[in-house]
C-alpha cells in the first residue's frame, strides 16, 4: 500500500529458552538496521523481558502472542497486556488461528483481547483465516469478513491496528495460496476495512502461512500485502532477515 511501511513479524511460538532466544533476537537486531520494513519478535513470554532489553536502542521491536482481554484478576496462567507493556512490549498478536483452535477463542473474545492492548498502548495484530473446508467450500472471503466483523474492536483502523491474513491451512504447512488468490483475500480486506472507517484504507495488512525466503519476494509483491507474520522460519534469523529484506 502506498506510504505504508511494511512491517514483518515473527511469531516464535512456544520455542526458545533463554539463551538461544536471546541469541536469536541478537543476531535479528544485527541485519536490521538498513532494512526498509519494521520488525517485530514476538518471543514466548517468559523471554519477553530480556528480548526487549537487549533489543533497546536497536530498530527490532518485541511483541506478545497473546494477551488476556482484562488489566488483572483471578486468571490463573494469564498475562495482561498491560503487563506485556510493561515488560517491554509494543505489540501483541490477538486471534492467532492455534489459539482460536487450542483455546476456544471467538471473535467477541479476540476482539476484547484487541481493546485491551490498545488500553495498554500495544498494538493489536489480530489475526483472520479461512480453514482448507472453508475455502474448498468457496466461503472464504465470507469467512474472513465476518471474523473481522467480530475481532475488530471500535477505533481499529484510526488506532494503528494490524491486520493479519493467516489461512489456517497454510500454517507450517509449506502450503500457500496463489499470489492471485493472495491479493484477491486482501483486497476483500482492504475493502472490508474501507468500508468500515476512512482510515481503513491505511491498516497494514499482513499475509502469514509458510513465507519463507524463496516466497517472500512474490507474496510481498501483491497488492493490499503490507508485510508478512512468520512462524517457523523467524526461528532461524538469516531467513527471517532475508523475508524482510524482500520488503
Ligand atoms: C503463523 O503461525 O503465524 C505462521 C505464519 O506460521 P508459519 O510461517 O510457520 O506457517
Amino acid at each position: 500500500t502506498p506510504g505504508v511501511r511494511p512491517l514483518i513479524a515473527g511469531n516464535w511460538k512456544m520455542h526458545g529458552l533463554r539463551a538461544d532466544g536471546l541469541a536469536l533476537a541478537r543476531a535479528v537486531a544485527e541485519g536490521a538496521r538498513g532494512l526498509d520494513a519494521e520488525l517485530v519478535v514476538c518471543p514466548p513470554a517468559t523471554l519477553i523481558a530480556a528480548v526487549a532489553e537487549a533489543l533497546a536502542g536497536t530498530p527490532v521491536a518485541v511483541g506478545g502472542q497473546d494477551c488476556h482481554a482484562r488489566e488483572k484478576g483471578p486468571h490463573t496462567g494469564d498475562i495482561s497486556a498491560p503487563m506485556l507493556a510493561d515488560a517491554g512490549a509494543r505489540y501483541v498478536i490477538v486471534g492467532h488461528s492455534e489459539r482460536r483452535a487450542g483455546h476456544g477463542e471467538t471473535d467477541a473474545m479476540v476482539r476484547a483481547k484487541a481493546a485491551a492492548a490498545f488500553a495498554a498502548g500495544l498494538v493489536p495484530i489480530v489475526c483472520v483465516g479461512e480453514s482448507e473446508a472453508e475455502r474448498l467450500a468457496g466461503q472464504a472471503e465470507a469467512v474472513v469478513t465476518r471474523q473481522l466483523a467480530g475481532s475488530l474492536p471500535e477505533g481499529f483502523a484510526a488506532r494503528g491496528g494490524v491486520v493479519a491474513y493467516e489461512p489456517v491451512w497454510a500454517i507450517g504447512t509449506g502450503r500457500t495460496p496463489t499470489e492471485a488468490d493472495i491479493a484477491a483475500m486482501h483486497g476483500a480486506i482492504r475493502a472490508h476495512l474501507a468500508r468500515t472507517a476512512p482510515e481503513g484504507a491505511g491498516v497494514r495488512l499482513l499475509y502469514g502461512g509458510s513465507v519463507k525466503p524463496g516466497n517472500a519476494r512474490a507474496i510481498l509483491a501483491q497488492p493490499d500485502v503490507d508485510g508478512a507474520l512468520v512462524g517457523g522460519a523467524s526461528l532461524v534469523a538469516a531467513d527471517f532477515l532475508a523475508i524482510a529484506a524482500a520488503a
